[in-house]
Parts: C-alpha cells; structure tokens; sequence
C-alpha cells in the first residue's frame, strides 16, 4: 500500500474538522448540560446523539469481531460508499475500477463526486481475474470496489483472487461484504489487520433485519476509520436508530435463527423454481436472493406485477439479459411467487 497521505486528498488531510459541543465534552459525571443549545425539556429526545456512537460500537464490535476503534457507522453503508469518494477521490482527476455487474452506489456515487468510474466486466460464472482489474489501474486509481456475495449475481467471488487484488493493489480495496452472514466463507472483517488498505462494508439492512433504521458499518484501519470520522455530519446516526440498534443487538441468538430460516427457505425456493416452465437457468448463490434466467423477464415481471408480486427486474444489466432477481421472502411469500409463476402462459 502508498503511504495513506499520498491517497488521501490534500484538502483533507489537511482538514480540521468541526468540533460539536459533544465532542468537546466527552465526561460522563456532570448533570447540567448548557453547552449546546438544546432544549431542556422534552427528554430524552432534547439531546443531541453522541456524535461518535460509542456504545452501539461496544455492542457491536464482539459480535462482528472488529475492535471498537476500527468501526465507523454511518447512514447506511451509502454513507461510508459515498466517503469513500469523498476522502480518497479529488474530483475531475481521480478513478476508480470496479466489477461489472455489480451494486449501483458505487457508480452512482462516482457520478455524484465526479469520478471516473472503470469496470471490467466479470466472466460467465460472474467470476474475476486480479491481473484484468489491476490491468486498467493507473497512478490515479484511487480505490477497487469489490461486492462478495456479489449483487446482483449473488455469488461470492473467488478468495484467492481477492486476496490477490487487496496484497497487490497500492491503493484502498473496498470489500462489501453485505450478505457474507447469508454465505460460508470466512468474511474479509476477520483480516484488517492482514490488510492495511481494505475497507469492508456491512450493513443493518440484510441480515439483521432493519433496513429502516439506516445503519451502515465501515471496519478498517484506525487511520482510515478517523478520516472518516472528520468528513462525515458531526451527528450522522440519530438517537432513534442507535437505541433501535441497541435494542436488536439484545438478540443475537434471534437475528442467527432468521438467517438459518432464510437460508432454507433459500434452498427449496431455487429448487422449485428450476423446475418452473419460465426458468432456464438458477445462478448459485450465497446471498439472500439469487439471479434466475427466465423464457421473457420483462413479460413475466409485468405479469408479477399484476399479481401484486415484485421482484427486480435486471434483464439490461451486464450479463444478466432475461434475468430475474428475486429476494428469499417468507414461506407464504415464496409460494405465492411461485404458484403465479405455475400459472403463467
Ligand atoms: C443492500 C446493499 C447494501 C446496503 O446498503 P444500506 O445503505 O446499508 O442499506 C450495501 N451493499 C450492497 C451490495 C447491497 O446490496
């Protein structure tokens, strides 16, 4: 890896950023609180949320196993996609290379921050090779973005050839690793000490069940965990979501039992729709969701439509011409995709 302030954009690195009336006062013991213009009444909503999420961090980290000081929460891993950008990129010089198909943020967020974005497009197994994404690196590419389980393919991509990219590249790897509670593999969150450029993404929304809330997880490095922590709103994750969390967090033995639910339900819903007429093909997964290719996509996400049932629709994406995405639901609600599916002609 560079030395991390040559990848880091000189405006900031060299930012000082604001100080909130939480950051300056950190004790715990005082009990008259007239530094930030709050209201005094109205508790225990009146407070501004601690800027730093330090005891949702301590819930977390023995359960990911990620010290506490190498956690950054924010709104939804977006928040840390669009940091990412934000810290590393400067706009109109740097690039990016990712992954094609994979999640739209990342695009879209280069679009947002003015950033060339690269991809290379991934082989009929929805597999990479290190050298072809190292190969379209120049001296300004600034991060590799990586999703493994992929999305929309739903596959976990090869281990060695990440290993690869993250030991070769000199710059920061991302690694979302959204849906790894939903796959087997060893996720890439136990190696941030092998890996000083890796950032790896997880998330609230999937596996423990709480898209609403919006919380997303960074865990790397300390250093890069701070300059995080200098760009983001002094006050990204409100008291709602934090005590929300807190709350989920109490259960943990609940949140495994959905994943071994959903992963069953997984297991018979790919069967039964490969035996469908419509389908022509169902792509491993290791996700939540899996990719299927279908006789006519859009044809027969219309029809589901009109049967009140959604599912994504990726017929114009990269590789995925007449494929279907469809996300693991409840037992009622895979049959009912399913038996509609029996009935269309
Ligand atoms: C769903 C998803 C996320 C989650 O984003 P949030 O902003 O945390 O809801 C992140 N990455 C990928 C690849 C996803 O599919």
């Amino acid at each position: 890896m560079k030395e991390l302030k040559t990848l880091v954009r000189p405006n900031i690195w060299s930012l000082k950023p604001y100080s909130s009336a939480r950051d300056e006062y950190k004790g715990v013991t005082a009990e008259v609180f007239l530094d930030a213009n709050e209201n005094p009444y109205n508790r225990p909503i009146n407070r501004y949320p601690d800027p730093l999420q330090e005891e949702l961090k301590a819930a977390i980290s023995p359960i990911k196993g990620v010290p506490a000081e190498n956690i950054f929460l924010g709104n939804g891993s977006d928040e840390a996609i669009d940091l990412v950008y934000r810290v590393f990129c400067n706009p109109g010089k740097d690039n990016v290379v990712a992954i094609d198909p994979t999640y739209g943020m990342y695009e879209v967020c280069a679009d947002i921050n003015d950033v060339e974005y690269r991809k290379v497009t991934l082989d009929e197994h929805f597999q990479f090779r290190a050298s072809d994404l190292l190969a379209v690196c120049d001296g300004f590419t600034k991060v590799i973005f990586l999703c493994s389980p992929n999305n929309p393919s739903g596959n976990l991509l090869l281990r060695s050839e990440v290993e690869t990219v993250l030991q070769q590249f000199e710059g920061i790897v991302v690694v979302d690793e959204a849906y790894s509670d939903f796959a087997e593999q060893r996720p890439f969150r136990c190696d941030l000490q092998q890996y000083p450029n890796i950032v790896v993404l997880n998330t609230f929304s999937k596996a423990f069940g709480a898209a609403a809330i919006r919380l997303g997880m960074a865990f790397a490095s300390t250093e890069i965990i701070e300059l995080f922590n200098k760009v983001k709103y002094p006050y990204n994750v409100n008291k709602l979501t934090q005590d929300c969390a807190l709350e989920e967090l109490r259960d943990v033995t609940k949140i495994h039992q959905r994943i071994v639910m959903i992963k069953e339900a997984r297991a018979s819903l790919m069967q039964a729709f490969a035996e469908l007429p419509i389908c022509t093909k169902v792509f491993p997964t290791d996700a939540n969701f899996f990719l299927a290719r279908v006789t006519d996509a859009n044809a027969i996400y219309d029809y589901l439509v009109c049967h009140g049932i959604i599912v994504r629709n990726r017929h114009r994406v990269t590789l995925c011409g007449n494929c279907l995405r469809i996300t693991i639901g409840t037992k009622e609600e895979n049959t009912r995709l399913l038996s509609a599916l029996r009935q269309y002609r």
